[in-house]
């Protein structure tokens, strides 16, 4: 699987695990669990979660999953803009950490901008630094502008990561903010990889590539192409949620699945690139 390395040198695979909507149903928990445990089981090591992830539900899920093997994760968490201030930030991070029954975070991310300065939750970040609660920070649903403008803001440790929304639905950060990160050798967290699971996998052209491949689990569903193209960006990290082993299985087996140049040339004919500035998206 492909690597990915954060600015502060810590390496991870390219493949994470996201945690939006788990937790909130009891009937599925086991089996939410389950593929926590599986991923981690098969070397995958980012788990991605927020606060706002049904008010806490995903933080606790997590917890429980990853219960006795802190170390075997990559722990991300993310703060609301509501509670940005440099206060806010820690007494949120503070409340993370107790849900997720941990004494720290490897990356604490602003979920997105709101009304607070970005330099006071800049702030607040490295306080959570300094006093360990957190190895890293970053931000998330940041367009080129809002980059620019965090690039100016004069701090001890780099911003680590952008995650944003980037799927074959939503090609529009091509035209720059790809660019722009990787430049700036920040690492970006592409999220909904799949489209949320919705008409994106019922595409022909990825029932077409699909049936060209074959992958560990046997023939390559729409899904596992749909994830391979987020995948095969450098420098790019993708955190798709499975609610069950069977997805986690197919989206770990979509890591090793390599798209031919028709492949590619086919999917933009169908799905074409941007041809210019597309304001960045967000769900
Ligand atoms: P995804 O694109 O990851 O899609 C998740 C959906 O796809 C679920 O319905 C899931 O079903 C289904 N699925 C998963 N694997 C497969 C598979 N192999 N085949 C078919 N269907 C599959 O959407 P998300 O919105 O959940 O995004 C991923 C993560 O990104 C979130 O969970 C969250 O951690 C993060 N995120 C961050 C945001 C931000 O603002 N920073 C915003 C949105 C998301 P099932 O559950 O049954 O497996």
């Amino acid at each position: 699987m492909k690597d990915v390395t954060f600015p502060d040198g810590i390496t991870v695979p390219a493949l994470g695990m996201g945690t939006w909507n788990l937790g909130d149903d009891d009937g599925r928990r086991k089996a939410e669990i389950q593929s926590i445990q599986l991923g981690l089981d098969a070397g995958l090591r980012v788990v991605d979660t927020a606060e706002m992830y049904g008010s806490g539900r995903s933080e606790r899920l997590v917890g429980q999953a990853i219960a006795g093997r802190r170390d075997d994760v990559y722990l991300v968490s993310k703060v609301l803009p509501s509670n940005a201030s440099r206060k806010g930030v820690h007494d949120a991070c503070a409340a993370s950490l107790r849900r997720l029954g941990t004494d720290r975070l490897d990356l604490y991310l602003l979920h997105w901008r709101g009304s607070v300065p970005l330099e006071e939750t800049v702030a607040g970040f490295e306080d959570l630094m300094r006093a360990g609660m957190i190895r890293a920070w970053g931000v998330s649903n940041f367009d080129v502008d809002d980059m620019r403008e965090l690039a100016r803001i004069a701090s001890p440790d780099p911003c680590c990561a952008n995650q944003i929304l980037y799927s074959l639905d939503y090609r529009g950060v091509e035209h720059d903010l790809l660019a722009y990160d990787r430049e700036a050798r920040i690492v970006t967290m592409a999220y909904s990889p799949l489209g949320q699971g919705g008409e994106l996998l019922r595409a022909p052209v990825l029932r077409r590539v699909a049936a060209r491949h074959e992958t560990a689990l046997g023939p390559a569903t729409p899904a596992q192409v749909a994830l391979a193209w987020v995948l095969r960006q450098p420098d790019l990290l993708a955190i798709p949620k499975a609610g069950s082993p069977a997805h986690q299985r197919e989206n770990i087996a979509a890591a090793a699945l390599e798209l031919t140049k028709a492949d590619l040339a086919e999917i933009d004919d169908a799905i074409p690139p941007p041809r210019r500035k597309v304001s960045l998206a967000m769900i």
